[in-house]
Formats: structure tokens, sequence, C-alpha cells
């Protein structure tokens, strides 16, 4: 979920790097699956962080409101402790951008609009994207796709370290181009199973999630181009929906489940 692919030239001495990058864009529509391969060890993923969110920095107005900010890696942590990278660091980030839309960047990343949160009414909604979002994380998507672009020689000597800087332009390509967010669709279903399971072992309602892709989609009828990107990248198909739905019947029902609190309208309040 970020913009649509779009190249830009970096003056960067290397006609390896104009190939890589070139291969990147040849390798069109990507595909991210269950069990896919990925050559980029956790380690080698979470070294990227910095380089990914410098990148996202520079192109978008991330929002830096300290109380802000502190809630929603509250919130985002809960939820990323039940992955299985639960151990490693995970940062949550609010964009200042009108539009409903967020995103996921390897590393442990997650990038929330400002937008996103103004119409998601309750927490339990907020936490079902973000969740979503932290699906693509746990499964690895972004690097999976990475893996399909560039093959093990180049990620090897460029990406992971013997190369600092042109690991940074080849992140910064992909980060600017939006390329690590143009998941199948198979990777969506995967990251909405995913989350509904996070969520929901969390302690949040996971009927959040399915009642914000209702939203949605009210929301495309009345307003499409508020929701045009997030739609670009999450195709809002009745299966999906089908399958969420299903997802939460699977399991077992708990009493005391967050739908709201106090806080989080507070915190919901700066954003609309
Ligand atoms: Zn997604």
């Amino acid at each position: 979920m970020q913009n649509r692919p779009r190249i830009r030239a970096f003056a960067i001495p290397s006609t390896l790097l104009v190939v890589i990058l070139a291969l990147a864009v040849y390798a069109g529509a990507p595909q991210a699956s269950e069990g896919a391969f990925n050559l980029v060890s956790l380690d080698q993923e979470w070294a990227m962080r910095d380089d990914m969110l410098a990148q996202v920095a520079h192109e978008k107005q991330l929002v830096n409101d300290r109380s802000a900010l502190e809630y929603i890696n509250y919130v985002g942590r809960r939820i990323a402790a039940q992955t299985p990278y639960g151990n490693r660091r995970w940062d949550f980030y609010i964009v200042r951008d009108s539009t409903v839309n967020a995103f996921n960047l390897p590393g442990g990343l997650v990038f929330v609009n400002s937008g996103l949160i103004g119409e998601a009414d309750r927490l339990d909604e907020l936490a079902g994207v973000m969740a979503h979002e932290i699906g693509h994380g746990a499964a690895r998507h972004g690097t999976q796709l990475m893996t399909r672009a560039y093959g093990y020689n180049l990620l090897a000597s460029l990406a992971l370290g013997r190369n600092p800087s042109m690991a940074r332009q080849i992140v910064a390509q992909l980060v600017g181009t939006g390329y690590l967010n143009h998941y199948s669709r198979d990777a969506e279903r995967q990251a909405d199973r995913l989350g509904v399971g996070y969520v929901y072992q969390a302690g949040y309602d996971p009927h959040g999630l399915e009642d914000f892709f209702g939203k949605l989609q009210q929301i495309n009828r009345q307003r499409p181009s508020k929701v045009a990107q997030f739609f670009s990248n999450h195709p809002m198909t009745s299966e999906r929906i089908q399958i969420v739905d299903s997802e939460i019947d699977r399991l077992p029902r708990r009493s005391s489940q967050t739908q709201d609190t106090r806080d989080y309208q507070r915190f919901r309040s700066s954003f609309r």
C-alpha cells in the first residue's frame, strides 16, 4: 500500500545497479505466498530497517507527537508480541495523510495514515488493520519480494553489508517505488488470517477488522479517492471478507475482548 511503482533515476555510477533495478521492475507483479523462498536472514532484515525508515521519512510527513506515537506503539507492540518475531523490535509510525492507508516494511516497521485513524471509529478496527500489516511482516512478505527481485548473488554482495551505500540505494529504490507493498492475493489472504489470530491473541475483538473492511467498502462508494491507494493494493473482494469472517468464527469466544477504550478516543481525536 503505497504509491504505484514509479522509477526514479539515481546518479549511481554502476551499471550493475541499473541492471538489478531493471530486473526488479521486470519482475512485474510479484508473488509472495506461504512458504515462499527467502534468502534474507532475520538479522539482515532487521539491519535494513533504518534505511527503510529514512526513505519513508524522506518521502512522507511523519507525525512526531510523542504521546500519539507512544499510544500507537503500545497497541502495535501488544499485537506484534503474538508473532514468532515478538522478541524483535517493532516500530509503528503515523503518516500525516488524509487518505485511508497503512503499510508494512521489512524489519518490523508499520506505517498508518492519519486518515485511516480518523476513519477507525473503534480501537479494534485500528488494531485489526495494524494486525493485518503485522501479518505481512511476520510472514516476511517484503523480504520474499526482495529475494524474488534480486536473487542470491546480488543480495549477498550488495544488500547485506559488503557495499552499504549501494544497499541503501536499493532500499531507497524499493521503498520509493512501493515495490515492497505490491503483494499477491495469496499474501493478502495470509496477512488477513494471521492478523485475525494475532489481534485476537492480543485481546482485541477480531470483528474490528471485518467491520473496518465493511466501512472501507462504504467509503469507496461515497469518496473513492480516499481509499484508492488501499484498494489498489488490497482488493476488497467479498471472498476476502468471507475468509476473515470464517477465520473469526473458528476462534473460541472470549468474554473480555477489547473493542474500544477512552484512551483510543483521546488518541483518535487529534486525527479527525
Ligand atoms: Zn495487505
